[in-house]
């Protein structure tokens, strides 16, 4: 049997097609089709089109329930949230980490991406005093895949009262290696090596084989003698230091545009006006403070989250709980950084 009805609705469907009609104007022109056939049917003069009234009527309801569906499932697509992009785990990141790291792994800022670059991260700190202490406990901890402790010093009484990584029973004992077990302790996946001596000027391929170096050393001598390594080896260095209750951190990376040690401080300051912690005092949370904002900084260096203090210093004032910035800016004619840097490094 022909039914001209149906093949009517072919027709006008395939015109619509070929004509690129939009699909809302395609449906209403086929609904319009049906609506006369079976108009046509019921009026009694429908012969013509084929089929019966309740025919063309079961089929359309079919059609328009087949509709229904498809465009209620597209509104529920639209409006559901979109599943969140797993992190692609490295085959070498056990669950243990995934675990352990979980607070970072969700910040914006880190992420998965961000923990690699930590655990490919190689910083040298010198120093494994007051400062040292909460930066090698916080980057152990955060997952700095490879830190290098530098101290020629041994574990003395005198310095339980803030040096939090050593323990009473460890006096006399080095603090390189000690600081390095501690590290070691909170976190098998980072590797640490001690290194039981000063670090000088003539370091600097020691230097170049770390990313980033923390200074947390007290001695004007052994602070410049850093710097200078670290604008030769091209080394950003992060370096914190504090006296009685106030302390300041700051990055000085004069290949790229900031200022060193020497730009801001150019010569020694006079004899007792910077005394040591041990002549000057110190008190004890003071190290924690900012030792803490230096590992901070490490941490948003190597990942690039957020605005890291290159051309800036933080000064913090622990007795009347103040903190301010201050702008520093590199010195064309610094004695250390200035003229003969780019000559240094084309040699190197
Ligand atoms: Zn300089």
């Amino acid at each position: 049997m022909t039914v001209l009805g149906f093949w009517l609705l072919v027709g006008v469907a395939l015109a619509g097609w070929i004509f690129g009609l939009p699909r809302r104007w395609l449906l209403a022109a086929l609904a319009a089709v049906w609506t006369v056939i079976e108009m046509a049917h019921m009026a009694g003069w429908g012969a013509a089109f084929g089929g019966s009234a309740r025919g063309w009527l079961v089929a359309g309801g079919l059609a328009g329930l087949v509709l229904a569906y498809r465009a209620g499932l597209a509104r529920l697509r639209s409006r559901a949230v979109p599943a969140p992009v797993p992190v692609p785990a490295d085959p070498g990141v056990t669950d243990a980490e995934l675990d352990r790291y979980a607070r970072h792994l969700v910040l914006r800022e880190i992420g998965g991406p961000g923990q690699m670059r930590l655990r490919d991260a190689r910083i040298l700190v010198v120093g494994a005093g007051g400062l040292g202490a909460p930066v090698c406990l916080y980057l152990a901890a955060a997952g700095v895949g490879r830190i290098t402790i530098a101290d020629d010093d041994t574990v003395s009484l005198s310095n339980l009262q803030r040096q939090v990584i050593f323990r009473s029973d460890q006096r006399g004992q080095g603090k390189a290696q000690t600081a390095a077990a501690a590290m070691h302790a909170l976190n098998p996946h980072v590797a640490v090596t001690p290194v039981p001596r000063r670090i000088t000027d003539a370091d600097i391929d020691l230097i170049a084989q770390h990313d980033l170096v923390l200074d947390g050393t007290d001695s004007f001598a052994a602070r410049e003698a850093i710097n200078r390594a670290c604008v030769t080896a091209r080394v950003p260095l992060i370096a914190g230091a504090i006296a009685q209750w106030e302390g300041q951190v700051t990055l000085y990376d004069p290949a790229r545009g900031g200022p060193c040690l020497a730009c801001l401080f150019p010569t020694a300051p006079a004899p007792g006006l910077a005394p040591p912690c041990a002549e000057a005092g110190v008190i004890g949370p003071l190290p924690g403070v900012v030792g803490s904002m230096m590992a901070l900084e490490a941490i948003k260096h190597l990942t690039g989250a957020g605005q890291g203090l290159r051309g800036r210093m933080l000064i913090f004032d622990g007795l009347y709980g103040e903190s301010r910035m201050i702008g520093t800016a590199r010195r064309p004619d610094c004695p250390v950084c200035g003229s003969g840097l780019e000559g240094r490094a084309e040699r190197s």
